[in-house]
């Protein structure tokens, strides 16, 4: 029998996203090798324990320690850094006493990169099992990746078409220059077969586990892959053309885990409801299921343009958070929509759903003036803004300027290291702060009204004197690190319920 292991590997960060953890595309992966003869497959999903250990910060990221550091106040950000998930060494204890072949680790971040593959020289130190790496990372990261990796193999593209072939090839059926998308070393060379473009399967994985969300039990599922558009800072549009799952299949997969007692499904496509055709009848099906009492959201964000004309329908097929992905209002003409779309949108949905935006901070093509342009309006309206500081992407032209590190792990949007040009570091990191506030006010005091009025009046005289106040432990306030960024010391805010509101 040939085992395989596939693994969804622990990270170490300053946060985590824990509803979005499951490894979907590692669950289509093993049920493309469930059928196949001599084959026997096994998954450790690192992340499912929940388990977080508080580490000391890497000195890689000492830069970060002003930004970074203890503070109580409502427009903190981040403290302390940890790893997320399983520890190595557990992972190890199971590869070996499992016998495994072959392992595949997941590496869908370029940013966690480093974490993975300190697990895959692990797995090659102290097992005698191949190793294969994939996903978003290794995309992106192709032979200069591999190059310095300790892994076996790459496998570049959609894991759960090549990685039958990849696992037949090692057992001799076929040879290794056959398998698409797959790099590997041949005398001392490294060698590429090209990526296939493949169609999204109709099959769907089978569950074993479920991850919680709001208490409620919750699972990713996708409607189809990639995208049509090529949005200038984005992977997806340049690596996967759009492919879009079978009706029925979705049907099927929905009852399957209604079956399982799924409350939420978290639909993680790159572009749901881009086909206007299919579009109203994926509605019917969604609907369906939510009289059986499944509800739906799209956290990885829907294309505002996709939804135009079907925000009704889209709630009542039961939809329960609508997240919608602005960017950067700036870029529209490389984007396929602008705020007066999202403008649209948030007055079609009418507070009837919690709304976020989503912004990301520092993209090259726009400004701090543009960014603080684009708060302000989405602060005025009903909706949470999301924001995220750039996330630095190799083989994407625009990011690549930017001058990437040489440590992939500095990639992470946290890690805060360069932008486009007219961003500095405290200017991104002082928006992000400014949004902290301003969603604080949209959801209303939390604590008593004395320690929220404090916490204003701390904010305000830290936009005053460009020069952000900090909430110790001990109740005192202490200055912290300074900015340029120009920021209003009030603007109109329109909290999630409809009332206007301020930095009063
Ligand atoms: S629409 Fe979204 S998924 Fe498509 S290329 Fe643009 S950012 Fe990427």
């Amino acid at each position: 029998m040939f085992k395989i292991l596939l693994v969804s590997p622990p990270f170490c960060d300053f946060y985590a996203t824990g509803a979005r953890n499951e490894p979907l595309g590692l669950l289509y992966i093993r049920k493309s090798l469930e059928g196949m003869d001599g084959v026997e497959v096994h998954l450790h999903d690192s992340l499912l324990s929940g388990r977080k250990k508080r580490l000391k910060t890497p000195s890689e990221f000492d830069y970060l320690e002003e930004i970074y550091c203890e503070d109580r106040s409502l427009f903190s950000l981040l403290n302390g850094f940890y790893r997320f998930g399983d520890s190595c060494g557990g992972i190890i204890g199971r590869i070996k006493s499992g016998g495994y072949d072959l392992v595949g680790v997941s590496c869908m971040f370029t940013g966690y990169y480093p974490d993975a593959e300190k697990l895959i020289s692990l797995i090659k130190k102290e097992t005698g099992s191949l190793v294969v790496a994939g996903g978003w990372a290794v995309d992106a990261g192709g032979t200069r990746l591999f190059e310095k990796s300790r892994a076996d193999f790459f496998l570049v593209g959609a894991g759960e078409h090549s990685m039958p072939l990849l696992a037949g090839a090692l057992m001799g059926d076929m040879k290794l220059e056959d398998v698409p998308g797959l790099i590997y070393r041949c005398g001392g060379a490294v060698r590429s077969v090209p990526p296939a473009q493949w169609a999204v399967p109709d099959y769907f994985p089978g569950r074993m586990d479920f991850y919680r969300w709001n208490g409620k039990r919750i699972a990713k599922m996708i409607t189809g892959t990639g995208c049509g558009h090529a949005c200038p800072f984005c992977a997806v549009g340049r690596y996967r053309k759009r492919s879009a799952r079978g009706l029925d299949s979705i049907d099927r997969e929905l009852g399957y885990l209604s079956s399982a007692g799924v409350e939420v499904v978290d639909f993680e496509d790159d572009n749901i409801f881009s086909d206007p055709e299919t579009a109203p009848a994926l509605l019917r099906i969604l609907k369906n299921h939510h009289a059986g009492g499944i509800s739906y959201a799209a956290m990885n964000g829907m294309t505002a343009s996709n939804i135009r004309g079907r925000v009704n329908d889209i709630i009542d097929a039961g939809f329960i958070e609508i997240n919608l992905s602005l960017v950067a209002s700036g870029l529209f003409r490389a984007r396929p929509f602008g705020t007066d779309v999202i403008d649209e949108i948030v007055r079609e949905i009418n507070g009837r759903v919690k709304t976020i935006v989503y912004l990301i901070a520092g993209l090259p093509g726009s400004s701090p003036a543009d960014l603080m342009s684009d708060i302000i309006h989405l602060a005025a309206l009903p909706v949470t803004i999301g924001i995220s500081p750039l996330y630095l992407l190799p083989g994407i032209p625009d990011l690549e300027k930017i001058g990437l590190p040489e440590n992939h792990a500095l990639c992470r949007g946290s890690a805060l290291y360069k932008f486009g040009d007219g961003f500095s570091r405290e200017d991104v990191a002082s928006a992000w702060k400014f949004v902290r506030m301003i969603n604080r006010v949209k959801a209303g005091p939390d604590g008593s009204v004395e320690e929220y009025s404090e916490n204003l009046h701390y904010f305000r005289k830290s936009i005053r004197e460009k020069t952000w106040h900090r909430k110790l432990k001990n109740g005192n306030w202490a200055r912290g690190f300074s900015f340029g960024i120009d920021l209003p010391e009030n603007i109109d805010i329109m909290t999630c319920d409809g009332r206007m509101a301020g930095f009063k």
